[in-house]
């Protein structure tokens, strides 16, 4: 669930769950369960505020109501901060789990239809090979995009979400202990198509990117502004349209630029290709250093 924009609870269930028979004291089904009680808590808790707040309404009619509508929004506010808190500590478990590993864990995000699984195929080919690569897919339904990435070369694991608009910590760490990705590896994760919600949840990467297609506004990230300030590399996307569009790419930058300064940029497309070998080489830079820092520790 998404206490922000309220937008129902995430079901969290990864592929490998539900290709498995739920056999009772089977581990997998453990874990699987687990993660739907903690989903049963948030809107256990979220449907207690409710029935305290409608009670006010209907019993206590003399009752203030600013008051009373006061006291629900805190409730709310405060139940907001514990699933914030709970997914955070959870992040902090797969960031120490990722750094104990070297695993280079790199959290895709954007609007739908931006081109991230196409993106991904295209430098999963330039990278095969070249180090080890694993991807987690979040989608609300269909394990479509999972299969794209396992037909390029990568291992890869679906998490559908249901109604849930964004990955969390918690399905990221169980399905990353799914994959069990090879030491020194990069780990991407594709978030759910979303440009709001999922710039609140930590996943425990070491690098959030953000892509933008060219088929979207100029404006988006000064109308989106937490995701990409609270990301470090931005890539444009679908560049091969930019002779049919009236899209500035310099104007693109310069918003996004306001928003983050140290906003890396990078101009792309799966379609011919253009840009890939450079986020390779990106990958590539971060992997090494990331690799050299996690060895010093
Ligand atoms: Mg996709």
């Amino acid at each position: 669930m998404c206490a922000v924009c309220g937008c129902g609870k995430g079901e969290g269930r990864i592929e490998a769950d539900a290709a498995k028979p739920d056999r009772a004291g089977n581990g997998q089904a453990a874990a699987g369960r687990d993660h739907g009680h903690s989903d049963h808590d948030h809107s256990h808790d979220r449907g207690h505020a409710h029935h305290h707040h409608h009670r006010d309404h209907d019993h206590d009619r003399h009752h203030d109501h600013g008051h009373g509508h006061d006291a629900g929004q805190s409730r709310i506010v405060q139940i907001e901060k514990d699933i914030l808190g709970k997914n955070n500590a959870y992040a902090a478990a797969n960031r120490a789990r990722f750094n104990a590993a070297g695993i280079l864990a790199l959290n895709l995000v954007s609007s739908p239809g931006s081109g991230k699984t196409s993106l991904l195929v295209k430098t999963i080919e330039y990278l095969r090979g070249e180090l080890p690569l694993a991807v987690i897919e979040g989608d609300q339904q269909t394990s479509t995009d999972a299969d794209r990435i396992r037909a390029a070369g990568a291992p890869a694991i679906q998490i559908n979400t249901g109604k849930g608009c964004h990955l969390d910590a918690h399905m990221v760490g169980h399905a990353a202990g799914h994959l069990k990705s090879a030491p020194g590896s990069v780990l991407f994760i594709e978030n759910v198509g979303n440009l709001v919600c999922p710039a609140l949840f930590d996943l425990g990467e070491a690098y959030r990117i953000v892509v933008l297609s060219v088929t979207e506004g100029e404006d988006k990230p000064l109308k989106y502004p937490d995701m990409f300030a609270s990301s470090q590399l931005m890539l444009i996307s679908k560049a091969d349209l930019l002779p049919h569009l009236d899209f500035d790419v310099g104007r693109c930058l310069a918003n996004a630029l306001r928003i983050n300064p140290n906003l890396q940029t990078l101009t792309v497309s799966a379609r011919t290709g253009e840009g890939v070998a450079a986020f390779a080489a990106w990958i590539e830079a971060n992997a090494a250093g990331y690799a050299a820092a996690v060895a010093q520790d």
